[in-house]
């Protein structure tokens, strides 16, 4: 049977639900509560039924499942209460602000017996998927090394994401995401973090960083966040041993260069600037391969399909309790990185 899922918080991301869960094959949208009146008046108008306060919603029994897409200093006070009225909690991201905080919501979940996940919906982009598929296969070899960034010109957003308090800034805005890719391709066993904001249009919160993770395999993620950049870097760049790979742009194919026959005979040497090199010059299709990864499917809506089938008992929620903590852990490391200039080792 479908589940009645409510959204708490409508603004962008909580549009995105609605739109979703109106449509979904697994779930269907009980409502919605906002703090502000005129996006209730908007989902009036939108003839989506509303909750004048959180209290009335949480009192609804017909609600399965709540998700929430409130500001990132709202998630743990809501997730809670709701967790205590007998509701499965889908949590936007990032999920909280401290490990003590996300302890806490977990607790809460193991004593009401309910679900609580993260919506790590980014897991079904499709350029992370090339990569991820692309990476099990073995095709390009053991992977030395991931570069994955996400380049924008706007700085931060003129709203609550360029207040600390509230949970702005773009690592845990965008960071979030992005390491848990890296994660899910280069496995979750990091050794060690370094990191480094960037404040180019704002002194509060980071507009940008860098974060550079070791793994105890020997690969390295470099993941990196810009909101100053008017000529966009690869969206993904990927080094195994035995080729490369690059995503352009999120609409790109990933383009792959597959090494056949490591030595080449009498390579002649290339002219570059004001000088002359062999290292460096370009292959040929005698020692490598070239050719394109078709982009592979995904709908984001198995998201919701996963935890409602978890509700029943029939799978598991795919983003973990612990993978989490884990997420957490790196962006706190992340934020103590940045203020000591050091890196650090786990
Ligand atoms: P937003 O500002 O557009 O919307 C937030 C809404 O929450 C607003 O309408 C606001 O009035 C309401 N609100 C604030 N405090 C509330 C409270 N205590 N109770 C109920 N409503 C409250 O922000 P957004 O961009 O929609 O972001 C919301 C959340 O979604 C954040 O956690 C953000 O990180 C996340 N997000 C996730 C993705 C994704 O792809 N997964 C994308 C964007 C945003």
């Amino acid at each position: 049977m479908k589940k009645n899922i409510a959204v708490i918080g409508y603004g962008g991301m909580g549009g995105w639900h609605a739109e979703h869960l109106l449509k979904s094959d697994v779930a269907g949208l009980a409502g919605v509560y906002d703090t502000d009146k005129n996006r209730l008046d908007l989902a009036l108008s939108q003839g989506i039924k509303i909750y004048k306060t959180l209290q009335e919603l949480l009192a609804d029994n017909k609600i399965d499942v709540v998700t929430i897409a409130t500001p990132n200093d709202a998630h743990e006070e809501i997730t809670v209460k709701s967790l205590e009225a007998g509701k499965h909690v889908i949590c936007e991201k990032p999920v909280t602000l401290s490990i003590d905080s996300l302890n806490r919501m977990i607790a809460s979940s193991e004593k009401n017996n309910k679900l609580f996940t993260v919506h790590q919906n980014r897991r079904w982009d499709i350029d992370y998927l090339a990569m991820k598929k692309l990476s099990d296969s073995g095709e390009i070899g053991e992977i030395i090394n991931l570069e994955s960034r996400i380049h924008g010109s706007r700085g931060i957003p003129s709203d609550w994401r360029g207040t600390r308090e509230q949970g702005g800034g773009m690592l845990y805005d965008w960071g979030i995401h992005i390491i848990d890719q890296a994660l899910m391709i280069l496995g979750w066993d990091v050794k060690s973090v370094r990191c480094s904001f960037e404040n180019i249009t704002n002194d509060e919160v980071d507009d940008g960083f860098r974060m550079e993770l070791c793994f105890n395999s020997g690969a390295r993620a470099y993941i990196e966040v810009g909101t100053y950049n008017f000529i966009a870097m690869p969206r993904f760049y990927m080094r195994g041993k035995n080729g490369t790979a690059m995503i352009i742009d999120w609409r790109e194919k990933c383009k792959v260069v597959k090494c056949k026959h490591w030595h080449e005979n009498d390579v002649t040497p290339v002219k570059t600037a004001a000088g002359l090199t062999k290292t460096m010059a370009p292959r040929n299709s005698v020692t490598v391969d070239e050719y394109e990864i078709d982009k592979p499917a995904s709908d984001v809506h198995d998201f919701y399909r996963n935890f409602t089938a978890a509700i029943d008992g029939r799978e598991t929620p795919l983003v973990t309790h612990k993978q989490m903590k884990y997420l957490l852990k790196i962006i706190m490391d992340g934020f103590k990185s940045n203020e000591t200039g050091e890196t650090i080792v786990w």
